[in-house]
């Protein structure tokens, strides 16, 4: 899977690819109890990067956001532009599980399940953040994760590039 990642750039309109991500998880979202909110994104913000691999990216958080979020929590996906850097900054924000700190920098190794029991339970290859921060990297950007601790969510947030007219080609 991941010796075939190839990345083809171009401008994305963003608040149409959360758009196309909202419609395909909402029903996910729904059986699982869980209120799935994302907040108006400005239609003028269009990134550069590979549309396919963004809504690859966004899917798998998202997944795994619904995964490890217990009913009655929520799901947030937002965006912000960050102008200094030229970049914005998609969230993808979780009222889950959380993730322990001495664990935060390894989810984002292959293979690694932080709960191998219920995590298995919940279904997952473990390959799916690696996968995805790769990707992002391709893709000029960073991703990291956030989480006040155990039981008290977790945020993945990742940047990319910001399309500007005759920067990029
Ligand atoms: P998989 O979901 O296939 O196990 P991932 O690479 O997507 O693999 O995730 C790796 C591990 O990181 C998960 O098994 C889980 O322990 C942890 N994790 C990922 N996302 C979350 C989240 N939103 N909340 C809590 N833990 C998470």
């Amino acid at each position: 899977e991941v010796g075939k990642m190839i990345i083809e750039p171009a401008p994305v309109p963003v608040a149409t690819v959360l758009a196309d991500v909202h419609s395909l998880v909402r029903v996910q979202a729904d059986q699982a109890g869980l209120e799935l909110v994302f907040p108006p994104v400005d239609e003028g913000l269009v990134a550069w990067c590979d549309e396919a691999r963004l809504k690859q990216v966004l899917l798998n958080l998202v997944d795994n956001a619904v995964k490890f979020t217990p009913r009655g929590g929520s799901v947030t996906v937002s965006v912000e532009r960050r102008e200094q850097e030229g970049a914005l900054r998609i969230a993808v924000r979780d009222t889950g599980i959380g993730i322990a700190l001495e664990k935060r920098d390894l989810i984002f190794d292959k293979f690694t399940q932080v709960d191998g029991s219920s995590t298995r339970a919940r279904g997952g290859s473990g390959l799916g953040l690696a996968v995805s921060r790769r990707l992002v990297e391709m893709m000029g950007g960073a991703m990291s994760c956030e989480s006040d601790g155990e039981g008290r969510g977790s945020t993945f947030h990742f940047t990319l590039p910001v399309y500007r007219e005759g920067e990029h080609i």
